[in-house]
């Protein structure tokens, strides 16, 4: 079979299951469920995905009950769909993930339907994007190191290919010396909150010493309980992130770890660091596929932007699966002038218009698979 018939297929077949896709858009929208806690949507694709063929099975349950991978095929060609579907606390679908739950799966069966026996099709059932950062876990258990490519589109107000995502190490300082009573003539404790306020601004220093691109956030989150004791606990709440997750665990970390302990140490207090989220890495989206995706945005009349590799606006832990096998990561418009995370985002996630733009990313989803898959390496 040829790619163009292949990919009149998968047009057909996208129009065929539109109930099937809108379904699972209007079920989750109108169930929104936070990260980790997705049972209901978890329960609905696994049965959506079992009702077309594909076997269903846990993935990562010891960590993620809501977590679930599905095949179907037994072809060469090894190909990955991601799907998100967890909403935010009370705004639900803020972030469009029921679309991207829908696109996913719909593109998976129509490229199943298409493919035939040249592919085995993979769905990931990927939990908690906004909290926990499912993949991030699933890559360390190497969930994703057999695939030939992943694909996967983000809701947003503008399609877009291309850009990038942070890097990001939240990391957690907490000092510890001795309370005492401020007036105390003989005893005067060890203050941690002085070497937390000394490290602070030490941290905002070095950071003007970083030469490429990235961001440092910090909050103190605990000083001290009252004026008349000698705090003899501060934390401090970091978010340190770069384009490129060399230069944050190879340059920023080493540094701002060794400055928080020579602080610590001058003050006479202890020191512990945890990372208290996710570590997620930058998103590298593959040029090829970015390709593919221009070209099949046009096949289907879409219009789109395409942003430089150095634009990042957040983190994602679709960046990690980007760093175990080829992924692309575009954004489909589903309404104008709106922002993620707001309630304006959310009525976008649930409206005909963004319903109708699923259906055109999970197409051009499907349609990127039969570029790779014709790629000559995947030929023989
Ligand atoms: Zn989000
Ligand atoms: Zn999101």
């Amino acid at each position: 079979m040829d790619k163009k018939t292949m990919k009149d297929i998968i047009q057909h077949k996208v129009e065929k299951i539109q109930p099937v896709i809108y379904g699972i858009a209007e079920y989750l929208h109108s169930h929104p469920e936070v990260g980790t806690e997705e049972r209901m949507a978890a329960d609905y694709l696994r049965h959506v995905l079992t009702t077309a063929g594909f076997s269903v099975t846990p993935l990562v349950p010891e960590k993620f009950p809501t977590a679930f991978h599905a095949v179907i095929g037994n072809g060469p060609f090894q190909m990955g769909f991601l799907a998100e579907y967890d909403a935010l606390p009370e705004m639900g679908h803020a972030c469009g993930h029921n679309l991207i739950a829908a696109m996913s799966v719909g593109a998976a069966i129509a490229f199943a339907a298409a493919a035939e026996e040249n592919a085995t099709i993979h769905v990931y059932g990927c939990p908690a994007e906004e909290t926990a950062g499912s993949k991030v876990y699933m890559s360390e258990q190497h969930v994703f190191d057999m695939l030939d490519a992943a694909v996967i589109i983000h809701p947003s107000s503008e399609t877009a290919i291309g850009g990038t995502s942070y890097a990001t190490h939240p990391l957690q300082f907490t000092f510890t010396g001795k309370s005492a009573h401020v007036a105390d003539p003989d005893y005067h404790g060890i203050n941690a909150l002085d070497a937390l306020v000394d490290f602070y601004s030490r941290l905002k220093k070095l950071d003007t010493t970083f030469t490429e691109p990235h961001i440092i956030g910090a909050i103190i989150t605990e000083g001290g309980l009252v004026p008349n004791i000698i705090p003899h606990r501060g934390v401090l709440k970091a978010t340190i992130r770069a384009l490129k997750t060399e230069y944050l665990e190879h340059t920023m970390l080493p540094q701002i770890r060794e400055l928080a302990k020579q602080t610590a140490e001058e003050h006479g207090t202890a020191l512990e660091m945890v990372h208290y989220e996710p570590l997620c890495k930058d998103m590298i989206n593959d040029p090829r596929m970015d390709v593919y995706f221009a070209e099949n945005f046009n096949l289907l009349h879409e219009k789109f932007a395409v942003k430089d590799d150095t634009y990042a606006s957040g983190s994602t832990d679709v960046g990690n699966v980007s760093y175990d096998t080829r992924v692309c990561q575009p954004e489909i418009e589903i309404g104008e002038d709106i922002a993620a995370h707001t309630l304006g985002f959310a009525s976008a996630a649930g409206s005909v218009y963004g319903k109708m733009q699923a259906l055109t990313g999970a197409k051009a989803m499907a349609m990127v698979a039969v570029d790779v898959l014709f790629e000559p390496e995947f030929q023989q």
